[in-house]
């Protein structure tokens, strides 16, 4: 079953925007000095090997296109960019910033400035300090031209020719490496405990110039432990979390930082916005679903639902729709906002994105629809047709039959479609009833065909549950 994509007005917090300019520079006391090691390839070589591995890495990886969050991410990056010291500052760069769909709390930057950002990063960084603490850290990668200084003493000039060697993820190459085994799997070769160290150091620095606490650098590495650090070997071969949070704070002691940023009302709404999206997919689930998202600049954030759903729980929470209405739902679902008139109550596993919009396999949709009749069955009609033209496959089983919604007369209809996100048949079952305001009041219950008579119990008791305070 597929529903149109939440819109989401923009709101442009222009307070923040005035906050950076008085973003004050740091005293110094006694900061690490950074410098280059030796590389002989030129900026524009970093430039063009990014550009490349970039054009690779967006056919790889599901690229968020909601504007609203791309726009915030980006307003932090060029905070950030301004505050990289001037000594590691090139012109020929063009730094950008991508949110990618995916759960790992992770993020990495090519050469030359593309800097890609996971959605599962941003909605575990505790505030916006930690968030900018994980790009500031990437930046300094790039800043310091890491990737072709690698690829320098490889000794391999031909290396850069297969851009190889030229990324470098937060917490180093394990998560990412599982990324396919093609091309961009090279991508993500792992730095050395120097090269980490001093993006650590360099990352703090431009913290502190930038106006944020360096502290929440090394305190996101509290939170990815917190998180359970990603599982198995993600931190071998790495200087350990604990060493790193120990030196990013010696660093941090070093600078000063009035007034820092920490939270944002900005971050909090954008921290919203990706937790009501769904199942963000993990990095080996995109590796194993070996898609290509061709769809440059349109929507390309597909990623599959699962095919293994569980069963409903016998145990229900309460859910409170405004003032119009409460429902019950099993407390193994999730909800899943879909736009401000509609909430999906649905399994884990059972939701996923096809060409930028959501797709259920499994749950309840309930929501409000503006009526042009004011009549039950006209204003049903005119709803099922709206419903039919998202998708295509959807065929009424059989006629209208008479139901409730707590009390109310409702009109039931039950139909068949075709998942487009799993192929499979599947049953909906449509209840409606008149709001006294005169909107279409609806519930939407979906299960493949197989698992239907699994969920049927489920679906009667959310239904059963509704209470309308219109
Ligand atoms: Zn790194």
């Amino acid at each position: 079953m597929r529903t149109d994509i939440y819109r989401r007005a923009q709101i442009l917090l222009v307070g923040l925007m005035a906050l950076a300019l008085f973003a004050m520079p740091l005293t110094t006391l006694a900061q690490t000095k950074i410098s280059y090691h030796s590389n002989r390839y030129s900026p524009s070589d970093d430039v063009k090997a990014g550009q490349q591995a970039a054009r690779e890495v967006e056919q790889k990886m599901p690229i968020m296109r909601d504007e609203e969050v791309e726009a915030y991410v980006t307003r932090v990056g060029n905070r950030l960019v301004e505050a990289i010291p001037p000594e590691f500052q090139h012109p020929e760069f063009r730094y950008y910033f991508r949110v990618v769909n995916a759960s790992d709390i992770n993020a990495f930057a090519l050469p030359g400035g593309p800097m890609y950002v996971n959605r599962g990063m941003i909605e575990a960084a505790r505030n916006e300090g930690e968030m900018a603490g994980v790009m500031a850290h990437e930046l300094s990668h790039v800043a310091l031209r890491h990737g072709t200084a690698q690829a320098t003493k490889a000794q391999k000039y031909s290396i850069l020719a297969g851009v190889a060697g030229i990324a470098g993820a937060i917490l180093g190459g394990p998560a990412l490496g599982q990324v396919g085994q093609g091309v961009v799997g090279t991508y993500f070769l792992k730095f050395s405990r120097e090269y980490e160290t001093e993006a650590d150091i360099l990352g703090a620095q431009i913290m502190a110039r930038a106006g944020y606490d360096p502290h929440d650098l090394a305190n996101i590495f509290k939170t990815i432990e917190r998180q359970g650090g990603g599982g198995g070997g993600f931190f071998s071969d790495h200087p350990s979390p604990a060493n790193r949070y120990e030196r990013i704070n010696q660093e941090a002691a070093m600078l000063r930082v009035e007034n820092p940023i920490r939270e944002s009302a900005e971050f909090t709404r954008v921290q919203q916005i990706l937790r009501g999206q769904g199942r963000a997919p993990s990095m080996s689930d995109i590796a194993r679903s070996g898609q290509r998202y061709p769809n440059q600049g349109g929507s390309s954030n597909d990623y599959p639902v699962s095919d293994r759903v569980g069963y409903p729980s016998t145990r229900y929470r309460s859910y409170n729709g405004g003032n119009l209405f409460t429902l019950r739902y099993p407390d193994n679902w999730r909800e899943v906002g879909d736009s401000s008139n509609s909430i999906w109550f649905t399994p884990e596993g059972a939701y996923g994105q096809v060409q930028g919009q959501s797709v259920f396999t499994h749950g309840v949709n309930v929501g409000i629809a503006q009526a042009q009749y004011n009549n039950l069955r006209q204003a049903t009609d005119a709803f099922i047709n709206s419903l039919g033209q998202g998708n295509g496959n959807l065929r009424q089983r059989g006629s209208y039959q008479r139901g409730t919604i707590d009390g109310r007369n409702a009109l039931a209809i039950s139909l068949s479609n075709v998942n487009e996100a799993t192929g499979r048949p599947e049953i909906v079952t449509v209840y409606t009833t008149m709001l006294r305001n005169g909107q279409l009041f609806y519930y939407i219950a979906v299960a493949p065909q197989n698992d239907y008579n699994s969920f049927q119990g489920a679906f009667r008791n959310v239904l059963n549950s509704i209470n309308l305070n219109d």
